[in-house]
């Protein structure tokens, strides 16, 4: 049987790689969008004449990215320019003390050696340990739920030991002093999960950004998800913008048809959801099996967290992103100044800066709006993040109610936090086991939320729709 028809529900990252790699096998495509327009997430836009990108700030794997483009027939280095970072990020603590990430190892690890002698060559000798174990485990990364046979044809199976640790495990072997093992793990306090949770694979991100680097395409996040939806436009892509699916209904068992909030009903041979996974069962299938539906219920949900979004005068200093790390119950904070790698991107002397902050999504629920307006209040009062800025506007800010409601997240969550029990019990399926016809892409589908695993994961989902229709 060929797939002669799909839609697409969202044209987040996931969405829009799933659409343009069905588009090039030939499915007529339509992608159906609640916003206005293409990326979800990843998307940019404008305030008071100063770009801005809604949430990510940094790709942290670009060889991922680059496979994904490729296979959706693009080469990533010929539509987005990449900029390397660097002098990538600082983390600060209430102690003063300061610890900080170039992409050079050998000068970082330098600088530590200086602050704690005896830790820059541990430092060196954990990355290089790190980046034998991502060469080997980052193919798996391309395929869709890998199982034992992958791990034994990629020689992964010898990592078993490490993929079993959580990240504050891997941390505790490598003998380095505290705050070095707290900056490492920033990626996991920046999503507000906790490092004893943390799934191993995140201790592969100093590997990256001292191997392959750190990027930052110029223009912004929003350029790649921009990129993709002409693509998919020129490959015969409709996408109808502004419009809501409101439910996929089933004929024959089979998802196949998908109502929407116009009141359309589109009938076609396979539904991919960027939707988020959990709410696309639970959500916009009719009666989802109650096994399936308690299961989806106990996952523990990620909350997109607050931001201020600001316009900023003072000196443009690096690091690109300054953290601090509070301690105690406190959630990490983020300044991204994106004018230390865009200097010319000002507007009179003001530049775009963002003040990025993890919220528990249990908490944020149990605050609601206005508690939520208040950590977010309190955190722009801080003095921290204006040691280099003399003058600040906030242009616009958004708590998790308001993500929710601007980018259609399931309970105001992102995705279900990637631990390392989940990573290990596999995401979501991108072929869905319960609904034949459903597949799922996006964040909730891929061992990480990043942009090129949900781009990644669109390419997966579409790949296992045209296997089952060959
Ligand atoms: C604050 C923040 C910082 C981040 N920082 C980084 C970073 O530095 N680096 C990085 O790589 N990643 C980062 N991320 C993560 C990354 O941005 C996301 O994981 C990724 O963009 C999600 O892509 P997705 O494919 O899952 O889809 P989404 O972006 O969730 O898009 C789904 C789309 O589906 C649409 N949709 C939903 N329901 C419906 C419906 N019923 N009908 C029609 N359309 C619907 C939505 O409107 C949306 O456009 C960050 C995220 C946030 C919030």
């Amino acid at each position: 049987m060929a797939a002669r028809s799909a839609i697409v529900i969202g044209a987040g990252m996931g969405g829009l790689t799933a659409a343009l790699r069905l588009a090039r096998a030939g499915v007529a495509v339509r992608v159906i969008e609640a916003r206005t327009g293409p990326g979800g997430l990843a998307a940019g836009f404008e305030l008071e004449g100063l770009p801005f990108d809604a949430g990510p700030y940094i790709l942290l794997d670009r060889p991922g990215l680059e496979w994904a483009f490729r296979a959706v027939g693009l080469e990533l280095h010929e539509h987005v320019p990449l900029q390397r970072i660097e002098d990538i990020y600082e983390v600060l603590t209430p102690d003063g003390t300061r610890v900080r990430f170039g992409a050079d190892l050998e000068a970082t690890a330098g600088a530590f050696d200086r602050q704690w002698p005896g830790s820059g060559p541990r430092y060196v000798h954990y990355v290089n340990d790190v980046a034998k174990i991502y060469q080997r485990l980052e193919p798996l990364q391309r395929i869709s739920r890998p199982g034992l046979w992958d791990l034994l044809r990629s020689g992964g199976w010898r990592h078993i030991p490490f993929l079993l640790r959580s990240l504050n495990s891997v941390l505790a072997r490598a003998g380095l002093p505290p705050h070095l093992c707290d900056a490492l793990a920033i990626w996991t306090h920046i999503a507000g999960q906790r490092v004893e949770h943390a799934p191993s694979p995140l201790a592969f991100v100093p590997a990256l950004f001292h191997g392959v680097g750190a990027f930052y395409p110029t223009g912004g996040i929003g350029r790649i998800p921009t990129v993709l939806a002409a693509a998919a436009q020129r490959a015969g892509v409709v996408f109808d913008y502004g419009v809501k699916v409101t439910a996929i209904r089933r004929q024959g068992g089979r998802a196949a048809i998908v109502q929407t909030d116009r009141g359309e009903t589109h009938t076609t041979n396979a539904v991919v959801s960027n939707a988020a996974g959990v709410g696309t069962y639970l959500d916009l299938l009719e009666s989802p099996a109650p096994a399936l539906r308690t299961r989806l219920e106990k996952l523990p949900l990620q909350s997109p967290g607050v931001i201020a979004y600001l316009a900023v005068k003072g000196a443009i200093a690096p690091p690109y992103l300054r953290f601090y790390l509070p301690g105690g119950d406190e959630r990490c904070r983020c300044l991204v100044t994106p004018a230390v790698l865009e200097p010319n991107v000002q507007n009179d002397g003001w530049y775009p800066a963002r003040l990025i902050v993890p919220m528990d999504h249990t908490r944020a629920q149990a605050v609601g709006p206005e508690g939520q307006r208040e950590y977010l209040d309190r955190i722009v009062a801080e003095p921290w993040w204006r040691e280099h800025v003399q003058e600040h506007r906030v242009l616009a800010t958004r708590t998790p109610t308001q993500w929710g409601s601007d980018y259609h997240l399931y309970r105001d969550s992102m995705n279900p936090v990637m631990t390392a029990e989940f990573m290990r019990a596999g995401r979501l399926a991108h072929r869905s086991a319960e609904v034949p016809g459903l597949y799922l892409t996006g964040s909730a589908t891929h061992p990480g939320q990043w942009v090129s695993f949900c781009a990644i994961s669109g390419v997966l989902a579409a790949e296992r729709l045209l296997q089952d229709v060959r």
